[in-house]
């Protein structure tokens, strides 16, 4: 979650400037947590277990370190337990499939998380695969995306998921709007398009081989921007009142859309920091805890 001050100013800006209504995640993500955190306690209660996620980090990314210790404090905020499993950058594919896979067997870990990036060397897919569906908490598995896709229970990507929520919650409609999502990642990009047409939008994918992106923006009722390029997404790109969602996350809280001028034109707008952030933590969180429930054979 970001500081107040920081959030506040960002509300305070607009209120002078534009008339975009901010989509604000940091309010929900906290009863997102509130709500997990009695959920602990239940499972606590009925079954002396505490919930508990891992998370694989491999070399030193700066940013990945503080995703991590972020993590790490949201968990401990609802009493869950959370483990790091610090990997060298020379970790090869195998020895990261082994600690995964030693996790996977593990009955006291409940959700599996490996933090992205990992180094180019480590065949990603491989790893992730190794996450059993169980725990797949974040949605990076084969067979967690394709039940996604056709509209079967896993346990969804948590920035898509959280961004869906975050929507709904805002009364945004999607039957029948055109949807453009920005992106094709397996974290964001995709799971965020198969979402967008099980909610019966018309959805683009773009993409760093579209051409004219600019003109397939500007029919977009509902933009998801999931680039990774700060003030990627220009203002005169959005289309008058539609909803601007930024996912990126940039070096100096900056997103992927230029948030003051998208601002003008559109309806509404998540700012960054404090937008879809803090959504995707909580998500995560509540997926472990929804996941420990699954394991355990218990309801809540
Ligand atoms: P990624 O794996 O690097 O994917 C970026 C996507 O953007 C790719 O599909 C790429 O296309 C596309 N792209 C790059 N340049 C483009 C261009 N000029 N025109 C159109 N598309 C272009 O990134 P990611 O992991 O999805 O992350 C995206 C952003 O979300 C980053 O800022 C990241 O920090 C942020 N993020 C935020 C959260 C959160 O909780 N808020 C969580 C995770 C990530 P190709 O496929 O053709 O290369």
């Amino acid at each position: 979650m970001y500081p107040a001050s920081v959030v506040s100013d960002k509300l305070l800006r607009m209120s002078e400037t534009r008339p975009a209504k901010l989509i604000e995640g940091s309010a929900l993500a906290w009863q997102i947590l509130d709500s997990t955190r009695h959920k602990i306690v239940s499972i606590h209660e009925k079954t002396g277990v505490t919930p508990c996620l891992a998370t694989v980090l491999v070399g030193e990314n700066e940013s990945s370190a503080v995703y991590v210790r972020m993590k790490r404090k949201r968990c401990e905020s609802v009493g869950m337990k959370s483990v790091t499993i610090e990997l060298p950058h020379e970790t090869t594919t195998d020895e990261l499939v082994g600690e995964v896979s030693k996790l996977a067997q593990d009955s006291s870990v409940h959700g599996i998380l490996i933090q992205h990036p990992v180094p180019r060397t480590i065949d990603k897919r491989v790893a992730f695969e190794t996450i059993p569906l169980l725990k797949d908490v974040d949605g990076v598995t084969s067979a967690a995306m394709g039940r996604l896709i056709l509209g079967m229970p896993a346990f969804p990507a948590c920035t898509p998921a959280g961004i869906m929520r975050l929507l709904v919650q805002h009364n945004v409609q999607f039957d029948g709007t055109h949807a453009v999502v920005i992106g094709r990642s397996p974290i964001i990009g995709r799971p965020m398009a198969s979402m967008l047409i099980n909610a019966h939008a018309t959805v683009t994918l773009c993409h760093s081989r579209t051409r004219d992106l600019s003109s397939i923006v500007r029919q977009a009722d509902i933009l998801i921007a999931a680039v990774g390029k700060p003030q990627f997404v220009q203002g005169d790109w959005i289309k008058e009142g539609a909803v601007v969602v930024d996912a990126g996350y940039n070096e100096g809280n900056v997103g992927d859309v230029d948030f003051e001028a998208a601002s003008l034109r559109a309806g509404m707008i998540t700012p960054v920091p404090g937008g879809v952030g803090p959504m995707t933590i909580a998500t995560l969180i509540e997926q472990t805890a929804d996941a420990a429930i699954e394991q355990l054979g218990i309801e809540v």
